[in-house]
C-alpha cells in the first residue's frame, strides 16, 4: 500500500526516496525493478521490493542491536521504510570475504580465494563514470571526506562485516561480499544508509555445494540462473526464523 508521502527526492535503480512530513525523515519505497551491469540489463521481478524491504529492515535492526548506527527508523508498509534524512557520501564501500565478481575480472586473484582480513574497496558512486575504483590518493583529491571520517567509515564497515558474517553463518549462509553506502546525519555522525539485501550482498547457501544452485543473491539475475525471487525469499525465510517481525514506524 502506498503511504502518504511528499515529493520525490531521488530515484535510484531499486528504490525511490520521498520527503515525509518532517525534514528529519524520508520515506523509502523498495521497487520490483532489477538492474545489472550499470543498468544495461533490466527486469521487473514481482515481489522483490517487498522481500528486500523486509530483509533490510531486519538486518538494520540486527546491526542497531550491535551498536552500528543506521538510517533505519521502522517500516511503513511491506515495501516502504521510514529512514533518517542523511547526506549520502557518493562512495560505495565494498567488503570482500571471498574473491569473486569484479575482483576476479580485474585482477589475477583466483575465484573463491578466502580474503582474511576482508578486502575493503572504495568506489566513486557515479553511474556516468561506471562507479570507478578509487585509490586513497584519488579519494583525497576528491575531498569527499576527511582522513578521520575515512577511518571511521572503515571501522564501521568492518564492524558490519563482522556482525553480518556471523549472523548469516548461523543461518547457513556465507556472506561472500557486499556493498554499503554511508551517510552523514544532521549531527555530522556517520550512519549506514541505503539497504542491505540480496541486491547488494552475495550470499551462498552453505547447505548446497553446487556452485550455481548455492547462489541466493543478485548473481542469479546477473548470470540468468532463474529463481531470483525464490533465492531472495529463501534468505528472508531464514532471517524470519530467528528475527522478530521488523517494527512499524510509530
Ligand atoms: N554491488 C552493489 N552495487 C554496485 C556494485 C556492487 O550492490 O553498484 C555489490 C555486489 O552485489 C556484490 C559486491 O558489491 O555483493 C561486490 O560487487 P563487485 O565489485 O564484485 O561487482 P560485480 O561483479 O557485481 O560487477
Amino acid at each position: 500500500m502506498k503511504p502518504d508521502h511528499g515529493q520525490l527526492l531521488y530515484e535510484g535503480k531499486a528504490k525511490r526516496v520521498f520527503s515525509s512530513g518532517s525534514n528529519e525523515r524520508v520515506l523509502v519505497e523498495f521497487k520490483d525493478d532489477a538492474t545489472a551491469f550499470n543498468a544495461q540489463k533490466r527486469a521487473k521481478l514481482e515481489g522483490k521490493g517487498q522481500i528486500n524491504c523486509q530483509i533490510s529492515a531486519s538486518i538494520f535492526e540486527v546491526l542497531e542491536r550491535e551498536g552500528v548506527p543506521t538510517h533505519y527508523l521502522g517500516l511503513e508498509s511491506d515495501n516502504w521504510m521510514v529512514a533518517q534524512y542523511v547526506d549520502v557520501i557518493p562512495l560505495e564501500v565494498v567488503l570482500r570475504n571471498i574473491a569473486t565478481g569484479s575482483l576476479c575480472r580485474e585482477t589475477p586473484i583466483p575465484f573463491g580465494t578466502e580474503l582474511s582480513p576482508a578486502l575493503l574497496d572504495l568506489y566513486y558512486k557515479d553511474d556516468a563514470l561506471s562507479d570507478p575504483l578509487l585509490s586513497e590518493a584519488r579519494l583525497e583529491k576528491l575531498g569527499l571526506l576527511s582522513k578521520q571520517k575515512l577511518l571511521e567509515v572503515e571501522t564501521l564497515s568492518r564492524k558490519v562485516n563482522q556482525v553480518l558474517t556471523s549472523f548469516f553463518a548461523n543461518l547457513d549462509l556465507l556472506l561472500v561480499d557486499f556493498k554499503l553506502e554511508i551517510g552523514l546525519n544532521q549531527h555530522n555522525q556517520l550512519v549506514l544508509a541505503d539497504e542491505v539485501s540480496p541486491d547488494t550482498c552475495r550470499l551462498w547457501d552453505q547447505r548446497i555445494s553446487d556452485p550455481e544452485e548455492r547462489i541466493l543473491d543478485k548473481d542469479r539475475f546477473r548470470k540468468d540462473l532463474g529463481g531470483v525471487v525464490e533465492g531472495y525469499g529463501e534468505i528472508l525465510k531464514r532471517i524470519q526464523g530467528v528475527c522478530p517481525k521488523p517494527r512499524n514506524y510509530k
